[in-house]
């Protein structure tokens, strides 16, 4: 049996002792070691998840990294003892999608949940595609920050950031600073528009040479107001990226980017909402406005590379490890802007 943190519904998640999972052909059975918090599972926790969570109890949690501890029948290139990152899902490189190159699009992926808990299979394509070993001098806590960072490096990829553009970030989360980082190792003058003390000083270390405190003005046209007079001549900012996931953000953004610059629209919304958008300004202005999702196996390593590099030192953004009791303590104090991610220890209840 092993120690494991149970959806039952919004609000209601209960730590119980189920059986270990065994892995089938193709399988790998993983010891998490480390597994973060993230916004996407405090969402889960609070309000489900329709496309993650198809039947209760479900076991859930998505970024980690641990022990092989047993391979199923045919899966080489494993062992009991390697130390692994895995990314949340893979994609079936068979769909149009997948041929065309763009494996985030994937139709058939396959998605995997169930990190808080002490242990997880891997399913089959995610042992063959997003599955990887890692360096001995990386801890598990880094190690497990490749699968959100990927999402980041997909989106750095995207964006055209030529060096010494001015880039706005909106939104200080976990992403807004790896995507502050990553801009600023693009060769990029990093603006970042977010709140939390600790977070915005994080901002600073990783890259951000300004940083807009929102919570000191009163609206939303004063804090843009103050962003644009940071950039050169008021023009706007060269590129921005939003990486919050509310309307509100998204349309800030537009408010943001000079005549000629691009958007990322980084952070997902709640479904069935809409942004306006100024034909006039999108047409005469020459916006490049982008969306991008997820990432692809090739981004994944490249993260799992930055991590190890400490090009993108993962130690800096987890505050502390706690055991999976405390994960409900750990949602709560990052929503609270105390830390901007928990490590939850399953084997510790
Ligand atoms: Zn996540
Ligand atoms: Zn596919």
């Amino acid at each position: 049996m092993m120690n494991a943190a149970m959806f039952y519904g919004p609000g209601d998640v209960r730590f119980e002792r189920v059986p270990v999972p065994v892995p089938r052909p193709g399988e790998v059975l993983v010891k998490v070691r480390a597994a973060l918090t993230c916004g996407t599972d405090i969402k889960t926790y609070q309000r489900g998840h329709p496309a993650i969570i198809k039947k209760i109890p479900s076991t859930f949690g998505h970024e980690f990294s641990g022990d092989v501890v047993e391979v199923g029948e045919g899966v080489s290139g494993f062992k009991p003892g390697m130390r692994v990152a895995c990314c949340n899902s893979a994609p079936c490189q068979k769909c149009f999608y997948c041929k065309n190159g763009q494996q985030n699009l994937c139709e058939n992926l396959t998605v995997l949940n169930g990190a808080y808990a002490e242990y997880i299979v891997v399913p089959r394509p995610l042992v063959d595609f997003n599955l990887l070993e890692i360096p001995d001098h990386l801890s598990y806590e880094e190690a497990a920050m490749s699968e959100p960072l990927g999402t980041a490096v997909h989106a750095m990829r995207l964006t055209p950031i030529k060096q010494g553009d001015t880039v706005a970030v909106i939104g200080s989360g976990p992403l807004g600073l790896m995507i502050t980082r990553l801009a600023y190792l693009r060769g990029a003058r990093v603006i970042l528009l977010g709140k939390g003390e600790e977070r915005l000083q994080k901002g600073r270390e990783f890259g951000a040479s300004e940083v807009v405190d929102v919570s000191r003005y009163e609206s939303i046209d004063d804090q843009v107001k103050r962003a644009i007079s940071l950039t050169d001549a008021g023009r706007g900012a060269d590129v921005v990226i939003e990486a919050v996931g509310q309307p509100e953000a998204w349309q800030e953004a537009l408010l943001l980017v000079r005549k000629g610059g691009a958007v990322t629209f980084f952070g997902g919304c709640k479904s069935g909402t809409t942004m306006i958008v100024d034909t006039v300004q999108l047409h005469y202005s020459e916006l490049t406005l982008l969306g991008v999702f997820h990432q692809t196996p090739g981004d994944f390593r490249r993260s799992l590379e930055l991590l190890s590099t400490r090009l993108v030192d993962g130690r800096e953004l987890v505050k502390e490890t706690v055991p999976l009791s405390r994960l409900l303590d750990a949602f709560r104090w990052v929503k609270e802007l105390k830390a901007i991610k928990y490590a939850i220890d399953p084997t510790l209840m």
